[in-house]
Order: C-alpha cells, then sequence, then structure tokens
C-alpha cells in the first residue's frame, strides 16, 4: 500500500519521479505527491486522485532538478485529499518527507510532545517529531525520532539544510535501493528498477540510508553497516496487449503457470520439509485465503490435520501452532503486513508460497516456495492466484510422488482464453441487483473467488453459498432480480447440484450453470478433477473484468482498494 519513489543523480527528477509512481501506482492512487530540490529550494507539488492528475500539474510547471521523493497514496488516516497527500512538512518547513505505513500511537505523540498539525495524516507527526529533536545530525534526528514511533513505516526524508540528500528510515514496510548508471533509485517495489539498474540494496527493520550522488551509506540503530546487493529478477517478459493490466495478466496465465512448473523444479527438496509433521495451517488474506482453502484439498491425503485461517484474525487467535506443525504462508507481493504478523507468531517450520523474491515474508519464513507469475499490477489477482493453486497441485504429486499434469494444464488454460462464450454471458449479467456463486467442495472455493473478484471490481454486491446451504438461510434472498451462478464440476455432484437450480427457479431467480459435465450456458475449461480447480476460475475473471469494463469503471484501480496490502 503507497507507493514511494526517489531518484538523485544526473537527470532531472521529474520524469523519473512521475515515471516511478506510474509503476508504482497499483500501490494506492487516491492521491499523490512530489517534493524535488531545486537550487537548493525543495518544491512540493501534492494532488488529489490519481498519479495522472499530478503529472499534468508537474510536466506544465518550472520545477526542476536532480533530487526528489515522491509518494502515492492509499489513506489510512484522513481523507484522500490534497492537504493530506503526501509529502508532508513540519511546521517550522525544515524537512519534508513520504512515508508508506500507520503511526499507531501518532495521537499519544502529539499530546505527549505538544505537537500542532494542519492535516489529518499520521505521517504528519513523524516530520514535527524529527524537526523537534536536538540532535546536530540529521541522521541521529530520525534515528531517535523512529525510536519514538509504534506502528510501521518506510521513510524517505528530504532536511532542507541538506537538500542534495535523501534518508531512508525502514520498519515492516518494504523500501530499496539501486545504483543504476545515472544516479540513485529508491522504490517500495524491486520491479520499478527494472529499466534503471540490475542489483539493489533492501533495507530490513531498524536500518536507515543516507543517499547522495551516486553513495549509498546504510546504518543500523548503532553504526555504519555493509549490506550485500540483491540481483533484479530478469522475469521472462510479458507485453502489454490491452487496454487494461488485469485484461494482460488474465491473458499471462499459460505463462505464467508453465514458468512456475519450470521453477519448481529448484524447490523439489522441500518434500522432506513434510516429514514428522503433525499439523498443518494454511494462513493467507483474500485471494490468497482462497488459495489456501484449495491447497487443503490437494494435501488432505496426507491425512494430518489441515487448518485454514485468515490472516486478520489468526494473527490475534488464541492458538499457537505446536513445534511439529508446518506453517504454510501465501501472499502474492509477501508483504501483506496481517501474513507477515502470523509468520512471526508461528514458531515452528514455516514455508512462504510467494510471487516476489527478497520480500519480507521470504525473510521471515524458513522455507519459501517462489512462483513466476511475473509481475501483477491489477488489483484483482488472477494469473497469481492459478499459479499458487498450481504451486499446491506440485506439492501434492511431489509428495505422492506422481508426474505432475502441468503440460496439459497450460494448453487447456490456453485454449480456454483463446475460445470462450463470457462475453455474452457478461451482458447477461449486467441485468441483474444480486449476484449469488454457489457450489460444492473446490466448486465452493471458486465460488468465493469468483464472489470476490466480481465485487471487488464491478462493486455488485455479491456473495457464495455452498450449494448445499442454501436452504439453511440464503434461500430467502433469492426473488427475481437474483442471478445465482452454480459452479459444478463434480460428476458425482452434479445431479445434486442440479437440484439446486430448481430450487432457484422456482423461487423465481435465475440461474446460470457454470459447468464442464453436460450442456451448460457459462462453459469450463475441458481438464480431469485434480487439475480442473487451478482453472475453473477463469470464466469468473474474465467476467469480472468484463462486467467492470462495461459498467465504465477501470478493473486495475478498484475504488477504495490496493495491491500489496502492506498496513494492517
Ligand atoms: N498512514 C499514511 C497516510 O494515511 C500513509 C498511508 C500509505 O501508506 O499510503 O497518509
Amino acid at each position: 500500500m503507497c507507493g514511494i519513489f526517489g531518484y538523485i543523480g544526473k537527470n532531472n527528477a521529474k520524469e523519473k519521479l512521475i515515471e516511478g509512481l506510474e509503476n508504482l501506482e497499483y500501490r494506492g492512487y487516491d492521491s499523490s505527491g512530489v517534493a524535488i530540490v531545486q537550487n537548493g529550494q525543495v518544491h512540493i507539488v501534492k494532488k488529489a486522485g490519481k498519479v495522472c492528475v499530478l503529472k499534468d500539474e508537474l510536466m506544465d510547471s518550472d520545477i526542476n532538478g536532480n533530487c526528489g521523493i515522491a509518494h502515492t497514496r492509499w489513506a489510512t488516516h484522513g481523507l484522500p485529499t490534497q492537504l493530506n497527500a503526501h509529502p508532508h512538512t513540519d511546521s517550522k518547513n525544515t524537512l519534508c518527507l513520504v512515508h508508506n505505513g500507520i503511526i499507531e500511537n501518532y495521537l499519544e505523540l502529539k499530546s505527549e510532545y505538544n505537537l500542532t498539525t494542519k492535516t489529518q495524516s499520521d505521517t504528519e507527526i513523524i516530520a514535527e517529531l524529527i524537526s523537534k529533536i536536538d540532535e546536530k545530525k540529521n541522521l541521529d534526528k530520525i534515528k531517535k525520532a523512529c525510536n519514538l514511533l509504534k506502528g510501521s513505516y518506510a521513510l524517505a526524508v528530504i532536511f532542507k539544510d541538506e537538500p542534495e540528500t535523501i534518508y531512508l528510515a525502514k520498519k515492516e514496510s518494504p523500501i530499496m535501493v539501486a545504483l543504476g548508471n545515472d544516479g540513485v533509485y529508491i522504490s517500495s517495489d524491486a520491479n520499478a528498477f527494472k529499466k534503471y539498474a540490475n542489483n539493489f540494496y533492501i533495507l530490513k527493520n531498524n536500518e536507515f540510508a543516507k543517499i547522495s550522488n551516486n553513495n549509498i551509506e546504510f546504518y543500523n540503530k548503532n553504526k555504519k553497516i555493509n549490506k550485500k546487493t540483491n540481483n533484479i529478477e530478469k522475469t521472462f517478459s510479458f507485453e502489454n496487449k490491452n487496454k487494461y493490466l488485469m485484461q494482460d495478466e488474465i491473458m499471462q496465465t499459460p505463462d505464467a503457470l508453465k514458468e512456475t512448473a519450470l521453477y519448481f523444479d529448484n524447490f523439489k527438496n522441500i518434500k522432506h520439509y513434510f516429514d514428522n509433521v503433525d499439523k498443518i495451517y494454511l494462513i493467507g488474506c483474500g485471494t490468497a485465503y482462497h488459495s489456501c482453502l484449495l491447497g487443503k484439498k490437494y494435501l488432505e491425503f496426507l491425512n494430518v490435520p489441515i487448518f485454514t485461517e485468515i490472516a486478520s484474525e489468526f494473527r490475534y487467535s488464541k492458538i499457537k501452532p505446536s513445534k511439529n506443525s508446518l506453517c504454510i504462508f501465501v501472499s502474492q507481493s509477501g508483504e501483506t503486513a496481517d501474513t507477515i504478523a502470523c509468520v512471526k507468531k508461528c514458531k515452528c517450520k514455516t514455508l512462504a508460497i510467494t510471487n516476489v523474491p527478497n520480500s519480507s515474508i521470504t525473510f521471515n519464513c524458513k522455507k519459501t516456495i517462489l512462483m513466476k507469475a511475473g509481475w501483477e499490477r491489477a488489483v484483482a489477482s488472477t494469473k497469481a492466484y492459478c499459479c499458487q493453486l498450481l504451486v499446491f497441485y506440485l506439492i501434492k504429486c511431489l509428495l505422492k510422488n506422481e508426474k505432475p499434469k502441468w503440460k496439459q494444464l497450460v494448453s487447456s488454460c490456453r485454449k480456454y482464453l483463446k475460445k470462450n462464450n463470457i462475453k455474452d454471458i457478461s451482458k447477461k449479467v449486467l441485468n441483474f441487483e444480486k449476484i449469488m456463486f454457489i457450489g460444492r467442495q473446490e466448486d465452493y472455493v471458486t465460488a468465493m473467488e469468483s464472489s470476490l473478484k466480481l465485487k471487488e471490481i464491478s462493486y455488485i454486491n455479491c456473495i457464495a453459498c455452498p450449494s448445499g446451504e442454501l436452504k439453511h438461510g440464503t434461500l430467502a434472498l433469492v426473488d427475481e432480480n437474483t442471478l445465482v451462478i452454480l459452479i459444478s464440476t463434480k460428476h458425482s455432484l452434479h445431479n445434486k447440484n442440479l437440484l439446486s437450480k430448481q430450487e432457484i427457479e422456482a423461487r423465481m431467480g435465475c440461474c446460470f450453470v457454470a459447468s464442464n459435465i453436460a450442456d451448460s450456458k457459462i462453459e469450463l475449461p475441458n481438464l480431469s478433477s485434480d487439475l480442473l480447480p487451478i482453472l475453473s476460475i477463469l470464466p469468473f475473471q474474465l467476467l469480472a473484468c468484463e462486467v467492470c469494463i462495461s459498467k465504465g469503471y477501470n478493473p486495475d484501480k478498484p475504488r477504495n482498494l490496493s495491491k500489496s496490502v502492506t498496513v494492517e
């Protein structure tokens, strides 16, 4: 949540900062701003709304300089207004800063240090606090202020009396630095460095950086430190062919699956990690939680108790996994704050499944399986979800000594994306006020994920319900304005499922069957029952995208949301 970008070097910072923000906009897009140093003076421009609004203003301005910091916000405290946008300054105007995270004790600090503020953002307190601290060196001011902060932060700070230097501080929220040919770059996401550098440094918790032209110094709380660089991942390149990233990302699924399956060869020794495990916990948020639900189905043959947990709940639950438990954490970005809080709570075997190398989750878990879905920037996860499910399937095959049939999966995915009937279906879906997805077993998980996808980008009120549960309450919602999408992929349950269709139609509701079995309204990919759950979501990802675009919305940037949920 929130993108920070910074540049200091030979070239004009303005273009670099805007390009950086455009790349990071998926992390937050309610307002944005920059601070650029021109002839020793710091100029701040902030705007409510998307980065393009800031870009228009900035490109027309005379502000030019070689050093600057930029921010695209996902508000946690205070409305997404121009005033609350970052960078924030202190009241004496001695510094400006951008922040990703939440300062949990900002109200306590405000009263304890008698700080006055002009905005509603928690971030402004950090600026006030740093400026109040009586230390000679700016780095020491930041260090002392950080000692007082509770919560999470990645900070980039410019001081008026040291305008050609950018300071960084980090706790829980990601921030990294890269030395490029023409200067030093700062970013919340290493993908945004790709154009400029081959490797980069990641700040760890309670580390600081002092950056000036071509020089980067790192510090911990006590002293200067040396850090190793990480390579920027050279993923195979994905083309942008469509108007929206989400459309591109769905179309990239076959390649993402193929690359993930090939790369899984590097993680085969994970097999022994399952030895002597007496309980398995699968933990994630949102779409990643749905992957856990399907992951459980893939691992059920192990015959050990498997628990699926929503990370934001589990972090506060009294249950602590025992020593012989294995906890598997799923997070596309590897930065999901709630999931990482759970990792820290689990003192047992820990395994991350993530799409981002060197992300916080990889540092916190003892083992990692990396997917190769490529950069996913549309807020609604698509290709990464399918890859997460593939990883669970590959683990299952590995543990059972079965040959995985991923080639079949990839070709069926490719075929389905070329030819399906979702465009026609989406026109009909638009006529309904309420939508319900129902199914049993794996199909119920697909129903949950389908409902999440549709609501998050089309804002249609929809829910998921296990087919068998309808008559225990939810059926009361069904009327002539309701569309129920019944997902049915199991031969043994198909006739039972068709009974639900009868019950819905008897209450004037409309029911579309989505199946690979008989003639059905919504076609599903043609695959065996162990592979189908990986792809049965495809029609509903496409459907959500189509419906969203037909309603005139942008599927990449749904209201109120952002990708990479790095705050609690
Ligand atoms: N808590 C800060 C704010 O609301 C930063 C949010 C962010 O990470 O974008 O301004």
